[in-house]
């Protein structure tokens, strides 16, 4: 699914984020930076040990922030790290954190020239946030941004599986609605 916003595109696709040929792919990192399951230990396996040596050397992100190291062998040039919230009820500030891991990536993106981008679905797999929920906050931040940035042409979201993928599109046929 690919909708026009403003200059750009944001297209939904269902897949592995680490063959992605954006500009930069977003890992959902923890706050040290040591990788782990998930879309994190795929990126670190798929794009090789310099990765994971910047990381060390950065030393730590606070959930909401976002670092950029290379892409090491991947085919995108960087890799945004950004760490999103831990669910625990929502009652926890998580809304807030959700969208600010998303803006802090897309401001790094911006502030590094770069084009294009593709998400996953931060913090919806072992951080446990509610996928339309998130869903909603993510596509949310980034219409928001094209709207206001003409920099970046391209964000894409790369769900993984079938599920994320619908709950993804249902959201943005509901935000497109609401436009
Ligand atoms: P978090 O700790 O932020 O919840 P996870 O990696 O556990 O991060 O999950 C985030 C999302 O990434 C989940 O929806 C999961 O299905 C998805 N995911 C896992 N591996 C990949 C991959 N290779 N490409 C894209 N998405 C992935």
């Amino acid at each position: 699914m690919e909708v026009r916003i403003h200059q750009g595109t944001i297209t939904l696709v269902q897949g592995d984020i680490t063959e992605e040929e954006t500009d930069a792919i977003v890992n959902a990192a923890n706050s040290r930076l040591m990788g782990g399951a998930g879309v994190d230990g795929a990126i670190h396996r798929a794009g090789g040990p310099s990765i994971m040596a910047e990381c060390r050397k950065i030393g730590g992100c606070p959930a909401g922030q976002a670092v950029i190291t290379t892409g090491g062998n991947l085919k995108a040039r960087y890799v945004i790290h950004t760490v999103g919230p831990v669910y625990q009820g929502g009652t926890k500030g998580e809304a807030e954190l959700l969208r600010s891991a998303y803006l802090s990536s897309l401001r790094l993106a911006s502030s590094h020239g770069l084009k294009s981008i593709a998400f996953p679905a931060i913090s919806t797999g072992v951080y446990s946030y509610p996928l339309a929920e998130a869903a909603r906050i993510a596509l949310k931040t980034a219409i928001d941004y094209m709207q206001e940035h003409g920099d970046i042409e391209k964000i894409r979201f790369c769900l993984f599986d079938r599920r994320a993928y619908e709950t993804f599109a249902e959201e943005l046929r509901g935000l497109q609605g609401d436009r």
